[in-house]
């Protein structure tokens, strides 16, 4: 037999109510309870006892009960409806569960609440798996991020970001009419040290020297491997003077690394900016550069100071 809708009674029409998934309540103007569908009793373990006439208090917790009188009674009041809010419910049996509620004035009397409650465990697990997945995401882009950054071998800077670290500086130094100094630092007869050794152990040498530059300087010093046994370092506010007792400093460094009987040794090329001097760094490494060129030549084991002043050709400044 077909069912007549218009000819339900309201009773027939409010037990549809009790089958829906979600908890429907209707509440007056003193915030008391007047309707609920079955779903508090079989779903939330609530008596319609104990609900009918309670303050709506009783559903949540007390966390829930202020967020309520300060955000959700206000919100519906002005705009007539709140839409998928996070609130924590509370069973009958004491249970916390938190729910996503939908409150909805009536148009006829402003004074009733039609609230939709739906439980959201799911909705919760799913948006802690979001975060963690994001948390995750976030310590890959920072390793990824370190290895485009940092050279594997050595842990100093790698070549890229060294420039691009100097750039910065220098662009600041220059701003600021401050000194720069730059030392390329090349190990002596490294070629040797891998034929004799073999090329692992001339890697534990380059980790060795890198982690004595990387530790020794300044935190404002930029430490990087500019090429296979060659690293740069870029020094902020570094007179001649620093610049000079900084790379003596690199030689007893580099000394400390024994092989053979043998001390490691290395050979510096110094350039520098003064202040109110506009260089750019491809430049300054290429006077450093021109500068190792002559301590190589020079017998190697010693630093070197480009100078401009000598015609343009480097002129030895300091021979350790
Ligand atoms: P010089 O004193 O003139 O600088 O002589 P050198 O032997 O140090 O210089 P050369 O340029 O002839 O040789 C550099 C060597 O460094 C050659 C290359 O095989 C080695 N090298 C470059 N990168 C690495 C690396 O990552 N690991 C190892 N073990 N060796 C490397
Ligand atoms: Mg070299
Ligand atoms: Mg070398």
């Amino acid at each position: 037999m077909e069912t007549n809708i218009s000819s339900q009674s309201k009773t027939e029409k409010a037990e549809y109510s009790d089958h829906f998934l979600c908890a429907l309540m209707v509440s007056d103007k003193n915030r008391k309870i007047i309707f609920t569908n079955r779903y508090f009793q079989t779903e939330l373990g609530w008596d319609d006892s104990r609900l009918l006439g309670s303050d709506v208090n009783i559903l949540f917790t007390g966390a829930s009960q202020i967020f309520c009188d300060s955000y959700l009674f206000p919100i519906t009041a002005i705009e007539g409806r709140c839409e998928e809010t996070q609130i924590t419910l509370v069973k009958g049996n004491g249970e916390r569960l938190p729910a996503v509620v939908y409150i909805r004035s009536s148009p006829a009397q402003a004074d009733l609440l039609y609230w939709t409650i739906v439980p959201s465990i799911n909705r919760d697990k799913l948006y802690e798996e979001l975060i963690a997945n994001r948390e995750r995401l976030e310590a890959q882009a920072e390793i990824l991020n370190s290895l485009a950054t940092i050279d594997e071998l050595t842990g100093v800077n790698n070549r890229r970001e060294l420039m691009r670290l100097g750039e910065t500086l220098l662009d600041q130094a220059i701003r600021s009419s401050r000194e720069v100094a730059l030392l390329f630092i090349d190990i002596d007869d490294f070629k040797a040290i891998n034929d004799t050794h073999g090329h692992p152990y001339g890697d534990r040498v380059l980790k060795q020297l890198g982690k004595i530059l990387g530790e020794s300087g300044r935190s404002s010093d930029i430490v990087g491997r500019y090429g296979g046994e060659e690293f740069i370092i870029v020094m902020p506010d570094a007179s001649r003077d620093a610049a000079r007792s900084y790379a003596h400093r690199i030689h007893e460094l580099a000394a400390s690394i024994n092989f053979d009987e043998q001390h490691l040794t290395v050979s510096i090329g110094v350039s520098q900016i003064k202040a109110n001097e506009k260089t750019p760094l491809a430049v300054l490494v290429d006077r450093a550069d021109e500068a190792l060129y002559r301590a190589k030549a020079a017998g190697r084991n010693c630093t070197i100071f480009f100078d401009e002043n000598s015609n343009g050709r480097p002129r030895q400044i300091n021979h350790v």
